[in-house]
Order: structure tokens, then sequence, then C-alpha cells
């Protein structure tokens, strides 16, 4: 812990939708938070911006060009070092100033920093989806062994996270399957014979959220969800056969446990990436986020619909992949 007690944070892929997201969220608690790093690949500009704000003790960026461009945007007096490459990312991630790690870089780039965190028993808080889905068991492993808190930011991961209770030898019990909510984003209702001429612009406009690139072009195939059910099946041990998806335009409700009861327990809310990351910093707190509020007043309609398989062929890839040998997972990422 850092001065009176603030967890020290190091965001790792800060200039992205969720590196953005979560600085916003520590930026309404300055008693609470320190931002201790802050990493970013090309985007040196907007690195150097959050760096005269927060004044973090490291930065790191992608390779000596861009840390060059870095430390000449940054004031004579600057108290940040700025570091670069995958090595230090890692450094950054296990350093022993860090007591929290914010997992924000997008892809399988971002799998050797989370180790690194995992292995070094930080609070990991896991954006990064594809990172669990090629590290698998290992990822798994190094955060038991390196005695991490393993935290989920996915806002469907959250939803089911918050769901259960904070004893995890109690969830196998308990879950009779999980039920993945996907909003089904921009394609639903395309006419199939058309999907062939989409365009980049189109497949980014996701109707609910607003992310990065990457996701949310796996949002409108649907790839994103697969991605989630391989993320799913080692956040919460289960089995493939236990972990269901269905589409729910809305995105209100974020996902279902379905208990071995009969119950079924849901996790609400308008859909802002900062009510997850509000609780992957304050858990087993919770913290303002600066998300709006639901009102049941004015929602007239929650639709769900099973996901057409011939629309979105790669959802199934995931169950496939999860029954292949293991590594299969990390091919399909
Ligand atoms: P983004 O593209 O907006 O930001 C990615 C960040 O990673 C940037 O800071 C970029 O500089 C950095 N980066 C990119 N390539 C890198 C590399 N090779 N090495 C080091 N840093 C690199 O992405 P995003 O939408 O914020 O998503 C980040 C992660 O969170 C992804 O894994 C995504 O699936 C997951 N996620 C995002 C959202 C969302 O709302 N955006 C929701 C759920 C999960
Ligand atoms: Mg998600």
């Amino acid at each position: 812990m850092g001065v009176a007690g603030r967890l020290r944070v190091a965001v790792l892929g800060a200039t992205g939708s969720v590196g953005l997201n979560t600085l916003d969220v520590m930026a309404r608690h300055p008693d609470r938070f320190e931002v201790t790093a802050l990493t970013a690949h090309r985007k040196t500009d907007e690195l150097a911006a959050l760096c005269r704000t927060w004044r973090p003790r490291v930065a790191v960026v992608a390779g000596p060009d861009e840390a060059e461009a870095l430390r000449s945007a940054l004031p004579v007096d600057a108290v940040t070092e700025v570091l670069h490459g995958p090595r230090a990312l890692e450094e950054v991630a296990a350093h022993e100033m860090v007591d929290a790690v914010m997992a924000a870089i997008v892809g399988a780039a971002g799998l050797r920093a989370c180790m690194a965190a995992a292995a070094a028993g930080k609070r990991l808080m896991l954006a990064n989806k594809e990172a669990l889905v090629v590290g698998g068991a290992l990822f798994m492993q190094a955060v038991q062994r390196g005695g991490a808190t393993l935290l989920p930011i996915d806002s469907e991961h959250s939803a089911i996270f918050q769901c259960l209770p904070t004893d995890r030898s109690l969830w196998n019990d308990w879950i009779d399957h999980i039920v993945l909510t996907a909003s089904g984003g921009p394609f639903r209702t395309r006419a199939p014979a058309t999907l062939s001429a989409v365009t980049p612009e189109e497949a980014v406009a996701h109707p609910n959220w607003v992310m990065g690139r990457k996701i949310s072009v796996d949002s409108a195939t649907m790839m994103n969800k697969a991605l989630e059910v391989i993320e799913a099946r080692w956040l919460f041990g289960l089995e493939p056969s236990r972990i269901r998806v269905v589409i729910h335009p809305q995105s209100i409700i974020h996902s279902m446990v379905a208990c071995r009861d009969g119950s079924v327990l849901a996790q609400l809310g308008t859909p802002d990436m900062r009510v997850p990351i509000a609780y992957g910093l304050s858990f087993p707190e919770r913290i303002e986020s600066g998300a709006s509020r639901l009102d049941f007043t004015r929602m007239n309609d929650l639709q769900f619909e099973p996901p057409d398989p011939a629309r979105f062929p790669g959802l199934q890839l995931a169950y496939d992949a999860l029954r292949a040998p293991e590594g299969a997972t990390a091919v399909l990422n």
C-alpha cells in the first residue's frame, strides 16, 4: 500500500478504452488509489498527457522510438521513468511498488505481463480475456501458486462473480450452469446475404457498448462471446456443458447464475464498463463508478433469443476448442 493506505495501481493499456475508464473511476477516489505505472503501445502523445495528470513512477511503451517520443513530450522535471518493451511490462506488473494490476492490453500480447502479475501475487484485474484464453490452465496455476487475487473485469464475468459467494469453495455446489448474455452486436438482424458487404465502420458500431476496435469486431461476429465462454471455463472452473449463451439485445442483464435449487441470480446495470472496473478496484467493498443508474420505470422490454449458429458460427468453436487437446484455445485465439 502507498501513502495513507492507498492502493498502488499499474494500468497496462492505459490509453485504451478499459484503461481510460479505469483512470476515470480512480480519479473519483483520490483517497483510495494512486497510479504507479501507466503503459501504452504507440500512442505516446496520449500517454504523455496521462503521465502529466497522474505522475506515475514508471511509463512503458512499445520500443526505443516510442520511449524517446514520450520522454521528449514530458516536462524536464517529470517524475516518470520511461521504459520500453515486453520485459518492462513484466517488470512493472510484478514490481514491489505495485499492489494491483489492471490488465487492459488487447490480445495475446498481454499474456506475459498477466503471468508476471499472477506469479507475484498481485491483485490482478483481468480485462485482457485473450491472455486467459491463451494461458488456460497455466494461467490459473500461476494465480494459485503466486497467491494472486484474480478479479474479472469483463462485464459478463464480473456479473457472475458478483452473483457468487466470496468463498470460492462453494461455487461448484452453488452453480448448476451459468448464462452469458450477448447483445448480438450490430448484425443481429441484418439479412445474411448482405453480411459479406459490411464495412469496418459498421462492424465497430456496437449498439450498446463503446469499446476498442478489436473487441467491437469480435462482438459483431460473436467471436467475443466464444472467447468469453473459454474465459468463464477458467475463471469459474466449469466444464463447457455448464456454460450457456443467450442473446439479450438490451445489455441490461450482464449475465446470470442458474443455481442448483432453481434460483437464477442476475446482475443488472446500464452498459458501462466503469461498473465492473469499480468492483474490481474496490472488491469486496463497493465505490461510486460514475455510471448512470437503471430506471425500471423507463425500461419497457428485456428480450432474449438463442444465438443462431448459421449467423454466428464462431461461437461453437469455443466449445470445440475446449473439448480438443490443451492448446487448441490458444490456436483459436
Ligand atoms: P483498446 O484497443 O482500446 O486498448 C488497448 C490498449 O493496449 C492500448 O492502451 C494499447 O496501447 C495497448 N496495446 C495494444 N497492443 C499492445 C501490445 N502489443 N503491447 C502492449 N500494449 C498494447 O482495447 P480495449 O477495448 O480497451 O480492450 C482491452 C482488453 O479488455 C481486451 O482484451 C478486451 O477484450 C477487453 N475488454 C474490453 C472491454 C471494453 O469495453 N473495451 C470490455 C470487456 C473486455
Ligand atoms: Mg464482455
